[in-house]
């Protein structure tokens, strides 16, 4: 696990002379936040003027914090760095054909605007299109094209009214941009509305803070909300080994002793993450930490995005590596989430070659076949697959 030392910003010449007090406050990494190419290519020491007609486009944005885990700032290969440095491909027109700004219709399947209703027990509720940092693979990228904006709370009251009138609906997934960049008196007003609602069991927050902001949990007004509505879950997301340092470690304990549970979303992207090692490497952190691995999303269709997909069979190929090195606990559910709106699909390995009334044929996670009686289990056969190569 990365461990950010203390005072490991203080290499930044911008940030020299920060306290420590000022570094940890969240309101203070945002009021700091980069948000141009020209502050980038001031701290980066380098030319990145290529790249302001993509700027025109999509905005730019990171956290001091989340800029400070980049370990060699001279590598644009870095895989903090390729998450939130503009690329021309985001805009090539040719890379991009076939991707769409809203591939989920989210739009669409929206009853009241902010909100979208897409399966029938779960609700999507969109509160800011505002984010302390713009990940570049960002699957809602459209927001980059809006105004940097909280929604009013007349907003918020036509949404909660749609669900207080709606009893099929059991789950509100609360996201933007980055609902924990909420002040917490609007989070308050949120959470204690549809926390009424008798019909919602389940509040989902999805929130980058802790990966870009961790000190978003040191807040004493944001642990006694969430301390105090039980029917939340922190839904989070890291993508690489690096992000999963000391100061998450500790805000996850923060959240912890609010009674919140907390798992863990990866998106698989090229050139960041598309490796069984790396990826083995995350969980093997995330569960250090204590967050659960949940799913790891093939990366969406989304125009700007499409230079980060990779060939689908790398997920499972993933998945295959993992089974047997690290325990069930950090395999995560590899999946696709399928465009129009029809819903995610759990992509496996396949561990059943065979299959009859009496028995199956199942492969064993070191490659070995293994065949066993349907009804009792026994074993009939057992061999690897270099057995059986020899055989033939
Ligand atoms: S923090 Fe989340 S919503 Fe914001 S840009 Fe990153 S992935 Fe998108």
């Amino acid at each position: 696990m990365r461990v950010l030392k203390k005072d490991y910003w203080k290499r930044f010449p911008q940030w020299a002379d920060v306290s420590k007090w000022d570094w940890e406050d969240w309101k203070w990494q945002i009021r700091n936040r980069i948000r141009s190419l020209s502050q980038l290519e001031e701290i980066l020491g380098i030319d990145l003027s290529h790249l302001k007609k993509v700027e025109k486009v999509f905005r730019t944005g990171t956290t001091p914090y989340y800029l400070s885990l980049v370990k060699d700032l001279s590598d644009l290969n870095n895989p903090i760095l390729k998450q939130i440095l503009p690329s021309c491909k985001e805009i090539d027109p040719q890379i991009q054909a076939e991707g769409s700004f809203d591939p989920f219709k989210e739009e669409v399947m929206s009853p009241v605007k902010g909100l979208t209703h897409r399966y029938p027990d779960r609700v999507l509720f969109r509160v800011t299109t505002f984010c302390s940092v713009y990940c570049r693979h960002c699957m809602r990228k459209r927001i980059f094209l809006e105004e940097e904006r909280a929604n009013r709370y007349e907003e918020y009251i036509r949404m909660i009214e749609y669900i207080r009138n709606n009893p099929i609906i059991k789950e509100v997934l609360i996201s933007g941009g980055d609902p924990l960049t909420l002040p917490n008196r609007k989070l308050e007003f949120i959470l204690e509305h549809l926390s009424r609602i008798e019909h919602v069991k389940i509040i989902r927050i999805g929130t980058r803070e802790l990966v870009v902001n961790p000190y978003r949990f040191f807040d004493d007004g944001l642990l006694e909300l969430l301390d105090r509505c039980d029917k939340l879950w922190i839904v989070t997301h890291f993508n690489h080994p690096d992000e999963v340092t000391d100061v998450v470690k500790k805000a996850v304990r923060n959240i912890l002793s609010t009674g919140t549970p907390v798992l863990n979303q990866t998106v698989l992207l090229k050139g960041i993450n598309d490796d069984p090692y790396i990826i083995e490497d995350l969980m093997r952190n995330l569960l250090q930490v204590k967050i659960k691995p949940y799913y790891l999303f093939y990366c969406d269709p989304t125009k700007g995005v499409m230079h980060f997909r990779t060939d689908i069979k790398r997920g499972i190929e993933i998945l295959e590596h993992l089974r047997g090195k690290v325990s069930g606990m950090g395999i995560p559910v590899y999946a696709v989430d399928l465009p129009g709106g029809l819903g995610k699909v759990p992509l496996t390995p396949d561990y059943v070659l065979e299959e009859t009334k009496e028995y199956l044929l199942l492969k064993s996670p070191e490659g070995k076949t293994v065949k066993i009686n349907r009804l009792n289990f026994d074993i009939i056969d057992n061999h690897t697959k270099e057995q059986e190569d020899l055989c033939l």
